[in-house]
């Protein structure tokens, strides 16, 4: 580090002894970056060549207004997906208002009643436990008669091939596979052994549907999960996939047929993809899907950097310093609630937007617990930006993830131990 950038995180009132540690954590895991820069060079190539091969145009970064037929710029976006993806089509839109619908219309789409969904990996993200009905809410699948079956993982992480041939039976239509831990504790999937699950799952039943939630994974391997098998592919636009450009949004892609009877879900049966006015998003979305292999390997960085840097200071960290990653979430056991909220209060300290407000614990509805949270973003709440939270409870545990940029999140995370240091915490 320089002498001017020093200063400069000197003069931000982090202190001497940690801007030190934060170089010497830099220093020790450059090596890293080189093969993250490599796949986000493979990655950024992939997304380019879709551009050219569909013959992007300045045109195509207009809007339509109304029903949206013929939404030249929005039917173009979608093959750019579909050919990034390498699937057969995609549905890619604002009207998708997060992740959990996307996927909500993915299996609402795809299953009818008398139907069963079947999750391999253990228990799905929570907010699908309410689509599904593993938690009682209105209008979830299991009030339209469709059931869910699930294998839980082994101790050790490994799928329970046992368990999972037992659970597919005649009934069996749709394979929910979760790529991303999510807020839990089991290890994130790689994309090879999703592709040997989704070989596993059609060895037993060829023409059951494969479906990934590919949420925080996009762009952190050279290959995805429609590489390797899944029928369908569904995140959010708030995450990777959107650069941090797109204001809202979430994208299916896969085979046709699936992907239209999401679409037919999303709008009405007879209409599918046909409608749905972009109304102006479309430069965001083609731009963010252009700057996405390199925001994701910027949040990838900031992860290890974190990992690294609290490791180092004795606490345990979910991947830990050296593990290879999948996705771009960091958790860290801090073990005391006032280190949980000194945390939250470094990054949102940190942040370009509302830097100079005091997040607060609160009872946010369907948690037992408060729960804190950082998010000093340009778009509300996306994750793809840096961002924080945890709930209040041992053992105080902060998930993490984000950073448009790797020297902005790299200040976050300094930032979040400098506040650390400030309500107690010794440096080693
Ligand atoms: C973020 C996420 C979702 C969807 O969440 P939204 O907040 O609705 O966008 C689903 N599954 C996983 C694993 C996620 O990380």
């Amino acid at each position: 580090m320089n002498r001017a950038t020093f200063d400069l995180y000197r003069e931000s009132g982090i202190n001497e002894k940690l801007i030190q540690l934060s170089v010497l954590t830099e220093e020790r895991i450059k090596s890293r970056f080189d093969e993250i820069d490599e796949i986000a060079e493979y990655n950024q190539l992939k997304v380019l060549k879709a551009f050219r091969k569909n013959r992007i145009s300045e045109s195509h970064l207009g809007t339509s207004t109304g029903y949206g037929y013929n939404d030249f710029g929005r039917d173009g976006l979608e093959a750019v997906y579909a050919d990034v993806f390498h699937t057969e089509s995609a549905l890619v839109r604002s009207q998708i208002t997060c992740g959990t619908h996307a996927l909500t219309i993915a299996l609402a789409g795809n299953l009818r009643p008398g139907d069963e969904l079947f999750s391999p990996v253990g228990l799905p993200y929570d907010t699908l436990q309410g689509i599904i009905g593993i938690r009682e809410e209105r209008g979830s699948l299991a009030e339209y008669g469709i059931t869910y079956a699930q294998a839980d993982l082994k101790e050790n992480g490994d799928f329970d091939y046992d368990a999972i041939r037992a659970g597919i039976n005649e009934k069996t239509r749709l394979v929910t596979i979760q790529r991303s831990k999510g807020y839990a504790t089991r290890p994130t999937l790689s994309v090879e052994r999703i592709g040997e699950l989704i070989k596993f799952v059609k060895s037993i039943k060829p023409d059951v549907i494969c479906m990934v939630d590919n949420c925080y994974g996009e762009f952190i391997e050279k290959t995805e999960p429609s590489d390797v098998g899944a029928d369908l592919i569904v995140g959010s636009l708030i995450k990777n996939p959107g650069g941090g450009l797109a204001p809202s949004g979430g994208y299916i892609c896969g085979k046709t047929e699936y992907v239209e009877n999401a679409a037919f879900r999303l709008t009405a049966p007879g209409l599918g993809s046909e409608v749905g006015a972009s109304l102006g998003v479309n430069s965001s979305f083609y731009q963010g899907l252009f700057m996405a292999p390199v925001i994701a390997a910027s949040a990838l960085k900031a992860a290890i950097f974190a990992a690294n840097l609290y490791e180092s200071q004795g606490f345990k960290v979910v991947p830990d310093s050296v593990e290879k990653r999948y996705d771009i979430i960091q958790a860290v056991t801090l073990e005391k609630p006032e280190y949980l909220i000194a945390f939250c209060k470094g990054i949102q300290n940190a942040s370009p937007i509302d830097s100079f407000a005091t997040p607060e614990p609160w009872d946010m509805p369907g948690y037992d617990s408060k729960v804190i949270m950082a998010a000093g973003t340009f778009v509300s709440g996306a994750s793809i930006e840096l961002s924080a939270d945890g709930p209040l409870k041992e053992p105080y545990n902060v998930y993490f993830q984000g950073g448009l940029t790797y020297q902005s999140a790299k200040f976050g995370i300094v930032n979040s131990l400098n506040e650390l240091c400030k309500a107690g915490f010794v440096l080693k």
